[in-house]
């Protein structure tokens, strides 16, 4: 019988099949373990593509990710194609897939395994348990507002320009992602700008507060500025459920939230468009890592950033909340019993390879589900 979940993998270039690989087996074991099946297709992104068709991401690999469920993305990039043209380079196939599925809400979880307390630069009290969700606007502000540019004045000095400009629907759509995501976690958003000095800080957090109290009033939410809110996630990480803010203070606050937990090679992520007629999210889901061609080819890539990322496609996507959790257990446990690929090592951790780490997952999903 054919499934009704479709998802299309991309495992893209450098270590993004070899992690891809072993997402593909924890695929199948949910296929046989749990009767949960997947219409699964496959296709070049990246490096790849251009390889094979000279352009970063075809137009069939679009229109088959706007008919799919959920895309799954690895990595792209990598030194053989960074002499072209930035308009030619494979970075490229990810912003064309995000731009027309209009992917304008990015989720990054920032999760502290308890075993991996150790690793991260603070203070273990200080991020052990720490579980917060980023929502950052994708597809608006100051990365992509009019105008922009370098000039030349007319006394010779030259002036670079950019322009942070968000409209009341594209506050509002990224908003409500975060109070929805807040009603399935602990219920509360902190909306963070700048509204002290920017007229658009203003308005977001006016847009805020309105979809708040029409739609929302059982969610609590406060308001922040962005800098306080950097100072916040150093200082005390755990006060936060969901951040939402805009594309520029989302990327900044994004990166410092990861790195509280550790290693590159754990982050997942998600982004998220808008409810189509089927009533799902457009979705993809990929790890925060790039391709790392440093370690390619060499079975040490951690692909648990990958799995993770499964696991949020699981939990957002299809509704398999459980599905998830045995997923992120697996994780948690293998972690526990020191189990690590390089990236993460630890004194006294039994160092593995990318393979060998997706046989730990198994095992442990196998003993979950013994
Ligand atoms: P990177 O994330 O690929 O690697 C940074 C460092 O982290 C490297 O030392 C790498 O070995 C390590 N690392 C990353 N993921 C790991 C994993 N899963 N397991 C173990 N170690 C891991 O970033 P970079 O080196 O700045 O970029 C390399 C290429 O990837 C570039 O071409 C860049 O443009 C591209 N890139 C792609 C994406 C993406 O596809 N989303 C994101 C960032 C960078």
């Amino acid at each position: 019988m054919p499934s009704n979940k479709s998802l299309l993998v991309l495992p893209g270039d450098g270590i993004g099949p070899e992690v891809m690989g072993q997402v593909r087996r924890v695929v199948d074991w949910m296929d046989k373990r749990r009767a949960v099946s997947f219409d699964i297709s496959e296709d070049l992104v990246g490096g790849a593509a251009i390889d094979a068709h000279g352009i970063p991401v075809t137009d069939a690999t679009v229109e088959k990710a706007m008919g799919v469920d959920a895309v799954l993305l690895g990595a792209v990039g990598g030194p053989k194609w960074d002499s072209l043209d930035f308009s030619k380079k494979p970075e490229r196939g990810l912003l064309r897939l995000r731009k027309d599925l209009q992917l304008y809400a990015n989720l990054r979880p920032a999760l502290c395994f308890e075993a991996l307390v150790e690793a991260s630069t603070l203070k273990p009290e200080v991020v052990a348990g720490l579980d917060i969700m980023i929502v950052r606007e994708l597809t608006g502000g100051v990365y992509f507002g009019e105008p922009r540019g370098i000039e030349t004045l007319p006394n010779g000095e030259r002036r670079g320009v950019n322009t942070q400009v968000y409209t009341t629907s594209e506050i509002r759509r990224v908003a409500a992602v975060a109070f929805e995501l807040a009603r399935k976690r602990n219920g509360r958003v902190t909306s963070c700008e700048k509204a002290n000095v920017m007229e658009s800080g203003v308005l977001w957090r006016e847009e805020v507060q309105k979809l708040h109290d029409e739609s929302f009033q059982d969610v609590e939410l406060s308001h922040m500025y962005a800098d306080n809110a950097a100072m916040q996630l150093v200082r005390n990480p755990k006060q936060f459920d969901v951040i939402v803010t805009d594309n520029l203070f989302g990327d900044i606050l994004s990166d410092e939230a990861s790195m509280l937990t550790g290693s590159l090679g754990m982050l997942p992520s998600a982004s998220l468009g808008d409810v189509d007629e089927t009533g799902r999210r457009k979705a993809m889901y990929e790890p925060v890592h790039g391709s790392a061609p440093d370690i390619a080819g060499q079975g040490k890539a951690n692909p648990v950033a990958t799995v993770l990322s499964l696991a949020m496609a699981l939990r957002y996507t299809f509704d398999l909340a459980d599905d998830a959790d045995l997923v992120e257990k697996a994780v948690e446990k293998v972690l526990a019993k020191g189990i690590r690929t390089a990236d993460i090592q630890a004194p006294g951790s039994q160092v593995v390879s990318t393979g060998q780490m997706g046989d730990a997952l198994l095992a442990e999903l196998d003993a979950m589900a013994a």
